[in-house]
This record gives structure tokens, sequence and C-alpha cells, in this order.
């Protein structure tokens, strides 16, 4: 079983006190992972508010406690607060994780712009938070960044053909099965998909039968499978801080089952593009995620014949 994980961190405070402690965990059990880091300002309040504003989540933030897995400061932070940068605020966090071998990409600049802003900023738009990204992780890391994860697993024709012109090794934007190429009403796009295949710990927790620690690292163990590339995303806002056990008990049990863990560079490196079947990118919802996500559908056949068709 091989198990790619793929760390999502979306706050500030996710960065200066969920990340060290992931790193430290992941280091303390031998596994490596890939983290991508929102580059620009902290705007979560606005997200909280688009979900207080909506009755259906209400529920859902009473049983996931945003409150108190986020705090105060996160909930108001570009609302009646400032926005606060992320990784601005914290590149010695950054360069750490470089440092100890861990692998990083951007998760956008600002998060919560791309996630509900998506289609209304435009080709031009999705360009400007690109670039702004991209040229912050140059600051930080003195490096290029060589892959991109879309925020809130949204993602569209302008944000593809800008990642292709930008030239990234791979990206994971969406929700799906197995690697592939991108195709958007028949535009067919040129750099890896390494999608997400499992359901995320926040979407998780909570549901029927699902408040248990114990429930929890089953729910998982039934669904990583084995003789296959497993990514799985977990957040520095929820494995890296109140559910840092139970993370902890999933590594533990992978590592029983002989799992071997990867980082997704690795994963791209193995990757054919002439090889990979081309699928269409749709728009989905999730249970226990408010609003679209990107999702591979059906494939159209492998690249190479897509092209030359
Ligand atoms: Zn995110």
């Amino acid at each position: 079983m091989r198990v790619a994980l793929k760390v999502d961190v979306d706050t500030h405070q996710g960065l200066g006190q969920g990340v060290p402690r992931l790193m430290r965990a992941l280091t303390d059990e031998g596994v490596t992972a890939t983290f991508f880091v929102a580059m620009g300002p902290d705007n979560s309040g606005r997200a909280i508010v688009r979900v207080l504003k909506n009755p259906g989540f209400i529920a859902k933030m009473r049983r996931t406690g945003a409150v108190s897995m986020y705090g105060w400061r996160t909930v108001l932070s570009g609302t009646i607060l400032p926005a606060r940068p992320i990784a601005l605020a914290y590149p010695q966090v950054i360069r750490a994780l470089a440092q100890a071998g861990f692998e990083l990409g951007v998760h956008g600049h600002d998060h919560v712009r791309w996630q509900d802003r998506l289609d209304a900023i435009g080709e031009t738009g999705v360009r400007a938070e690109l670039a702004e990204a991209f040229e912050a992780f140059r600051a930080v890391t003195g490096e290029p960044a060589r892959a991109f994860a879309a925020p809130g697993w949204r993602t569209s024709a302008a944000a593809l053909r800008a990642l292709d012109a930008i030239g990234v090794d791979y990206h994971s934007d969406t929700r799906g099965r197995a690697p592939y190429r991108c195709a958007i009403g028949g535009e067919i796009f040129t750099t890896p998909e390494i999608p997400t295949t499992l359901p995320t710990m926040d979407e998780v927790i909570g549901g029927p039968g699902l408040t248990e620690r114990d429930a929890v690292v089953r729910y998982y163990l039934d669904r990583f499978i084995g003789g296959e590339l497993n990514v799985h995303t977990i957040h520095a806002e929820t494995e890296g801080m109140g559910e840092l056990d139970t993370f902890v008990a999933i590594v533990r049990a992978l590592k029983e089952r002989r799992a071997r863990f990867l980082q997704l560079r690795e994963v791209a490196a193995e990757l054919d593009r002439g090889a990979l079947p081309v699928c269409d990118v749709r728009r989905d919802t999730l249970d226990g995620r408010a609003g679209w996500i990107s999702a591979q559908g059906d494939a159209r056949g492998h690249a190479a014949a897509a092209l030359s068709a």
C-alpha cells in the first residue's frame, strides 16, 4: 500500500501552531509528507461568515466546533479584525519543513478569495492570485514552487491553463481515484493531476457513529486501498491541532499494515504524461463539505490518443 499525505495549510494559526506539531509527529513516526501552504492573507473569518449565512451549515459549525477548533482570532480574521499574513508571518516554519526533507508546494494566495470567487475573478484574477503566491513562495524558500494544490479543491479551465503556463510538475486540485490529465469543455491540459482519494477528517468527524477516535481510525483503515496509491489530505488546522492523536493513531495503524509513505513529487516523477488517462473535471458535492468541489470524471481515453484525435 502506498500512502501520500498531503497537508493543506489554510490559516495563520495552522502554519504557526499546527505545522510545527505535525512536523514533530511525522518526524517521530518516521513518515514523510507534502505540505501545501496558502501564501497570502488569512481571510478565514470571511469563510466562516459565509458558512453562517447558510442556515444548512450552522449545524456543521456546531458539530465541528469551529470556534474551539480555530479560536476567535482566526474566526474573525479578515472581518472585524485585519487579515494576518500566513507564509510571510512564519517563513522560519516553512524553511524548517524544507530542511527536514518535507516537500513544499503552493496552496494559493488568498485561500478564501479563490474558494469563494474563482469564477468571478476571471482569468486575470486567477493569474494574479497564482503570480502572488508563486512569488511569495520563491521569496520564502529561495526556490521556484514545483507543485500546486487548489484551495477548497476548486479549479477551472482558467486555473488549469495558468498552471500549464507556469509549468509546475503536477497539481493536486481535485477529488478522484488515480492520477490523470484534466479536460474541461473539450480543452485538454498538460500538467498531471494527482487527486485526493480519501475524505478529509473535517468531512468525516461528527457523521453518524463517527464521534469516537477508534471509530474514526477504523473508518479510515477501511478506506485505504492495498496495492493502490492513496492520497490523503490532512489539515494543519485539524490533524495538526485538536485531532493530532487521532491522526497519529491512523499513521501507526498504516505502518503496522506496512504502508509505504511517499511524497507527491515522487508520485509525479513516476508518471508518464502521455500514458495518463484524460478525464473530464466536473463539479460535484461531498457529504460534510459546503458547496462544490472539482472531481475526476469519466476517462476519455489515454492522453496520447486524445491529443491526436
Ligand atoms: Zn485549503
